[in-house]
């Protein structure tokens, strides 16, 4: 353990009077002990904000609460307050008030895609599980604002076990994603309770576990939770990093218990306005998290979620970074930069264009250095018709299960064995008119 430091200090001695300083590692008393108030804030801190904040403060969180782990406060640069990555994506900002064109409640459309309580099956194969409905730390970008803090959101035993119970019985589920809230905010006991069940149903190959705690609440990544995630294998951790400078010293401790426990390790970051819309400060963070045996994952564009307008950039903001990655560092320092459809078409990835164009014989391409090159196909290639008659085919896959296996979307298209020429939207207006007409 290493020294406190004064700042830490003074937000133990504001936010408990009976705080010791060894507290600080307790997960519970930094849950107890969460900053709420604008009073406690401004103590905890040594800081004063002007009336206009102040007032600012009141109207935004009466719409979306606050909450603030003392750890996570500790790491808010106060010598410049207003710019400070943590303190953005910690303390209300007025902004959160406006509701732009285009913004929605749900836009991911969670609670359209959700055939049980508690799970979103959006996806052929996997299913979002939301088993809890609490966080540490209330990120101002959350997608899930609008039901943070909601007391009829919470997860009951009754519609957990019915969640539990479509998983049970849909066996083209071979991923489970935890996620809520923050699981981890759960005891061990119920997460053990929760990861042994599906453990017992077969058809369920791999579980992961989205958390913000080893950001926000490291202490969280105890060794008895540890001991207990362990049994769970094979089980998949994805975390949240949004900015190099929250790898601190318990962050990175808490990083090695999990990786140590052979628990893969991914991070998902939001790209946010102010925060990390840059590409040095991505490069930073990535470079942090893959020397933490982190693996960034994915990339996020800002949803449409009401109240995130000032944290949203443009597309091309992402694609810049992609840009300054791809190609001038190591492949696995680099996430797929996605965009969650708006209406629930799930993550769509977005990506600078190398293929400039093609012929029937070359493909001419371009490098990160903006170097043109070809590549020559190949003069002829033989198609294999595929019929999906694995057992004479000349590949000899010998999948089991191939024959339930069905193409869909654009994989439809491509598929021999499938007649569709093309995938039309629903209510298409020019095919309306076809079968009025017909
Ligand atoms: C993100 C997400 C998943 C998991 O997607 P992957 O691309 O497999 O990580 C599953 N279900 C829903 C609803 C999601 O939003």
């Amino acid at each position: 353990m290493q020294t406190m430091s004064k700042q830490q200090k003074q937000i133990i001695r504001t936010v408990d009077e009976d705080g010791v300083l060894s507290h600080w590692r307790d997960w519970h008393w930094q849950l107890r002990h969460c900053v709420r108030d604008l009073d406690t804030f401004e103590k905890a801190l040594g800081v004063q904000l002007d009336a206009r904040m102040r007032e600012d403060f009141a109207r935004t969180v009466a719409k979306f609460p606050m909450s603030i782990t003392p750890y996570y406060l500790s790491l808010i640069n106060t010598s410049d307050l207003a710019n400070d990555p943590v303190f953005r994506q910690a303390f209300p900002s007025p902004l959160e008030m406006i509701i732009s064109r285009g913004d929605m409640a749900d836009p991911l459309h969670e609670g359209e895609d959700s055939p049980a309580p508690c799970v979103t099956h959006r996806y052929p194969d996997r299913v979002l599980f939301l088993v809890s409905n609490t966080c540490s730390m209330y990120c101002r970008h959350c997608t899930r604002k609008r039901r943070v803090g909601d007391l009829a959101s919470i997860p009951s035993r009754e519609e957990m076990r019915a969640g539990m119970d479509y998983i049970r019985h849909t066996p083209q589920i071979r991923d489970v994603l935890l996620s809520g809230g923050d699981p981890f905010l759960l005891s061990d006991e119920r997460l053990d309770e929760i990861l042994t069940e599906l453990d017992g149903i077969d058809h369920v190959e791999v579980v992961r576990i989205g958390t913000r705690t080893p950001v926000v609440l490291p202490q969280r990544i105890t060794d008895s939770l540890v001991d207990m995630l362990r049994m769970h294998h094979p089980l998949w951790i994805n975390t949240h990093f949004n900015h190099p400078r929250e790898l601190t010293a318990s962050a990175r401790r808490a990083l090695t218990r999990l990786a140590d426990a052979g628990i893969p390790l991914g991070n998902q970051s939001v790209l946010l306005a102010g925060v990390n819309d840059c590409p040095r400060i991505m490069r930073a963070l990535v470079h942090k998290l893959v020397a933490n045996r982190v693996r960034p994952y994915y990339l996020y564009q800002c949803d449409l979620s009401e109240g995130l307008s000032h944290f949203r950039t443009p597309v091309g903001k992402g694609i810049q970074i992609m840009e300054s990655l791809i190609g001038h560092t190591s492949g696995f320092c680099v996430p797929t930069y996605v965009i969650d459809a708006p209406g629930g078409g799930g993550k769509i990835p977005v990506s600078p264009n190398y293929l400039i164009s093609w012929s029937t014989n070359k493909v001419v391409l371009r490098n990160y250095e903006g170097v043109i090159t070809t590549y020559k196909q190949p003069d002829s290639h033989e198609p294999i018709f595929c019929n999906r008659d694995c057992e004479n085919c000349s590949l000899q896959l010998g999948l089991e299960d191939a024959d339930e296996w069905k193409a869909v979307g654009i994989e439809k298209l491509m598929a021999d064995h499938d007649e569709t020429i093309s995938l039309v939207p629903a209510g298409n207006g020019r095919y309306q008119r076809r079968e009025d007409d017909a």
